[in-house]
């Protein structure tokens, strides 16, 4: 049977992204498969005028190689839209410009299938055997991109999260009474998107210290570099866990630009007398029953309840299952995988791993683990590993920050 060099499992921009960076080197015989029909990102959120949190510059290809055919300048230009882009002087694209801008990409790449859900992933002698709509493929590695799916709290199954929100959009802004649950982006995009367009009562509630932005100084994005990964993956266990704890606001919080948008909404409509909105921190969703959802105020140690008729989770998300047998695979103190710096899984019996994660390392790598910034580095050291030597230049001195002291 063929044996291909790397076989990916999941099309999101993080494995389109090694697929594109993939799609030059010589000797490198690449697969990818992905469960759906085409590339789609996040469709539930796809709100006409949400934009993506981070530079053109973190797509999929441009921060490990400027020249890429498949950079998003590139897309503009072969759209010839670049002269407009360039009018526009904004960085932060459109979250649909950004999808279309990855179908592009996607539909030019022969390496990768879509329709094709991966059901199991099996260790072989020589590398792995990939189970696709049962088809046997073999790899010598495998790349496992499978994202990551809504976290939901157990009493609440059954309630909208926010990644389907589009789906019950129409019957949001209908309702006589909405509440949002979370005060990530996600949330202050639905929150705002009500506010403006809704017509009944909006309430607003998050266990978190506040509703506040994200972190966006650029001396705070520093951590999302190649260094801060390296200084974060270097330390013991206990210390990452503890020192991502009190990151929230370095990748959950929400954009400063949708905070201010969902104020001046507030601001307009408080013209024609109070706004029948209402907004609340420290409040923890601790029940849902149908329109009835309960919570606790968690300073003031107050048991309160709330009815709504549409009640929208933001309550994020957690790291799909990784299709492998959970055995075959180290685990850490908590039971999660661990990662290598090279982002390699590490195998429970010790043997060197051929098998790589993407966005399945914010235990072991930080904060940067879901970033489409560190995407592109995070793809050229896979590449270079795959292909045994140095592909795309991965470079140990990129911000001017020093992150932890040498022990010399
Ligand atoms: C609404 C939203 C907006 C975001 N915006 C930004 C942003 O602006 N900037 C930023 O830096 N980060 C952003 N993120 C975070 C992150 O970059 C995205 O979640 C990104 O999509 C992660 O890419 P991924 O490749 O890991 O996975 P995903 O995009 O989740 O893709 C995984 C793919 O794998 C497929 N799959 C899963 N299991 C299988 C299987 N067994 N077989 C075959 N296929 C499978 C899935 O169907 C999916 O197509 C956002 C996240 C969300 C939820």
């Amino acid at each position: 049977m063929k044996q291909h060099d790397v076989i990916g499992v999941g099309l999101g921009p993080f494995n389109l992204g090694l697929a594109a960076l993939l799609d030059s080197v010589e000797g490198v015989d690449a697969l990818f498969f992905d469960d759906k029909d085409s590339f789609v990102w996040h469709p539930g959120l796809m709100l006409p005028d949400a934009e993506i949190q981070v530079p053109f510059l973190a797509d999929l290809v441009t921060l490990a190689d400027p020249t890429s055919r498949y950079s998003f300048l590139n897309y503009l230009h072969g759209q010839g839209r670049l002269y407009r882009f360039y009018f526009r002087e904004h960085f932060h694209v459109l979250r649909r410009e950004f999808e279309a801008y990855c179908r592009w990409v996607s539909e030019q790449l022969s390496s990768v299938r879509f329709g094709h859900r991966v059901d199991a992933i099996r260790p072989t002698p020589d590398g792995w055997s990939v189970w696709a709509r049962g088809v046997e493929y073999r790899a010598k590695h495998v790349v496992v991109g499978v994202g990551c799916l809504p976290s939901l709290p157990e009493f609440a199954t059954g309630v909208t999260h926010s990644s389907g929100y589009l789906h019950v959009r129409d019957q949001a802004l209908a309702a006589g009474s909405v509440a949002v649950i979370g005060s990530g982006q996600s949330a202050a995009e639905i929150f705002a998107d009500v506010l403006e367009y809704g017509r009944g009562r909006l309430d607003w509630f998050t266990r978190s210290a506040g509703f506040l932005p994200m972190e966006y100084s650029k001396l705070g994005l520093e951590h999302f570099s190649p260094e801060y990964t390296a200084y974060f993956h270097a330390l013991p266990e206990d210390k990452r866990d503890a020192l991502r704890a009190g990151q929230d606001l370095l990748y959950k919080g929400m954009s400063a630009e949708t905070s201010e948008r969902i104020f001046d909404l507030l601001y307009t409509r408080s013209i024609d007398g109070e706004p029948d909105v209402r907004y609340s921190a420290r409040c923890e969703l601790r029940g849902v029953d149908g329109r009835h959802l309960s919570f606790h105020q968690l300073d003031q140690g107050i048991d309160f309840t709330h009815e709504a008729d549409v009640t929208i989770l933001a309550t994020g998300y957690e790291p799909a299952p990784i299709p492998v047998p959970g055995h075959l695979l180290a685990r850490d103190t908590a039971g999660r995988p661990v990662v290598e710096l090279d982002y390699r899984l590490r195998l429970a019996d010790g043997s060197p791993s051929t098998l790589f994660v993407q966005n399945g390392e914010l235990h072991t790598h930080g904060v940067g683990a879901p970033d489409l910034g560190l995407g592109a580095h995070r793809n050229a050291v896979i590449v270079n590993a795959l292909a045994g030597r140095e592909v795309y230049a991965v470079r140990e001195r990129n911000v001017f920050q020093s992150f932890g002291i040498s022990a010399a």
